[in-house]
């Protein structure tokens, strides 16, 4: 059983979603952040992930780049709702109190907190295999925030840019992708990928009201716009030469390589949403008034056996990374 099945069968019940809450959450699980009742023009956007060694990073990972990482990737889930982050809680669990580690840990957590004005409030310290959980809280106006479920054929699918960078990285550490001395640019570029992914929150925020969905990318394209596809009832057709990828790879790995890692390579942490062909222009205003840009990759279609199609390229056998299959 996948974890989406997991949990699908075990912690989607209303009974235990439901259960004992003094008012039904405005969305319950199955998108990237609940939103719960906040003010009486906002939504609290609420999130957590985890990051277990060995599973989410390389052991003896840098302390500070371990803990930017983890923030990073927490206020991700925020930018793909369109909410603003506000406080967050961190679940730390260390095999020992090296104080030094933990250090250059708070260094590193402190720098992105202050530079998302995300301020830590509570959480939880044990004693175990180096693992941390942190959950964010974000706000967003009533009505404003961006969900899985509102995609429709005839949209245009949007990511915020380039696509394959972690899964890259992850191939330099682990010695699947080997780098020259003159590739020592490149080098630094994927590893700051990897460990400082930017969370799309100025973007994600610029989209309410023109995105008709969105996600971010913590799987791979093909799983995570799968997900849009399965809570909008529709399909989608990428079209596999529209893909961004880091032109400086392709002088250091085939062209097959490059495409399955911005397809099914994991932890990029760009945005994937789906734009309504009325609303380009909007886009277009929002996107140059933000000086960054965004890249068309396919478009939602009728419902088809396959969520997910690759135009113009051979199909690889791909799918995002599953917790337990
Ligand atoms: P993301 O990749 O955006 O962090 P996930 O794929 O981890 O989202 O989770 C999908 C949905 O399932 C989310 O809405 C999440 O809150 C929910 N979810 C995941 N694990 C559990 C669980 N153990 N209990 C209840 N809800 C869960
Ligand atoms: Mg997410």
């Amino acid at each position: 059983m996948d974890e989406f099945k997991l949990i699908q069968r075990y912690f989607s019940d209303p009974g235990t979603a439901g259960h004992g809450a003094k008012q039904a959450a405005v969305l319950g699980i199955g998108d990237d952040c609940a939103l719960l009742s906040h003010s009486s023009k906002t939504h609290l956007a609420v999130s957590v992930d985890t990051l277990v060694e060995s599973v989410h990073f390389p052991q003896g990972a840098p302390a500070d780049l371990l803990a930017q990482r983890a923030l990073c990737v927490s206020i991700s889930d925020l930018a793909a709702m369109g909410a603003k982050p506000l406080y967050f809680t961190l679940a730390l669990t260390l095999p020992e109190s090296n104080e030094a580690w933990l250090a250059v840990f708070s260094r590193g957590l402190a720098a992105v907190a202050k530079r998302f004005d995300c301020s830590l409030v509570g959480g939880d310290t044990t004693r175990g295999p180096l693992a941390m959980s942190l959950q964010v809280f974000g706000e967003c106006p009533q009505g404003g925030a961006l969900l899985r479920s509102g995609a429709a054929v005839g949209d245009s699918i949007y990511v915020s840019g380039p696509l394959g960078d972690s899964a890259a990285a992850l191939a330099l550490m682990q010695g699947r992708l080997g780098l020259p001395e003159a590739g020592h640019d490149l080098r630094q570029y994927l590893e700051g990928r990897y460990y400082c992914p930017e969370p799309q929150l100025a973007l994600g925020m610029a989209l309410r009201g023109v995105a008709s969905a969105a996600i971010d990318i913590s799987d791979g394209l093909m799983a995570d716009l799968g997900h849009i596809c399965k809570a909008s009832g529709v399909s989608a057709q990428l079209h596999g030469e529209a893909l961004p990828t880091t032109a400086a790879l392709h002088n250091y790995a085939d062209k097959k390589t490059i495409l399955s890692w911005a397809l099914s390579g994991g932890d990029d942490y760009q945005l994937c949403f789906t734009v309504p062909q009325h609303k380009k222009n909007l886009l277009d205003e929002r996107v140059q008034a933000l000086s960054t840009s965004v890249h068309c990759v396919g478009e939602m279609v009728p419902l088809q056996d396959a969520p997910v199609q690759l135009l113009g390229a051979e199909q690889p056998a791909l799918e995002g990374y599953k917790h337990f299959e």
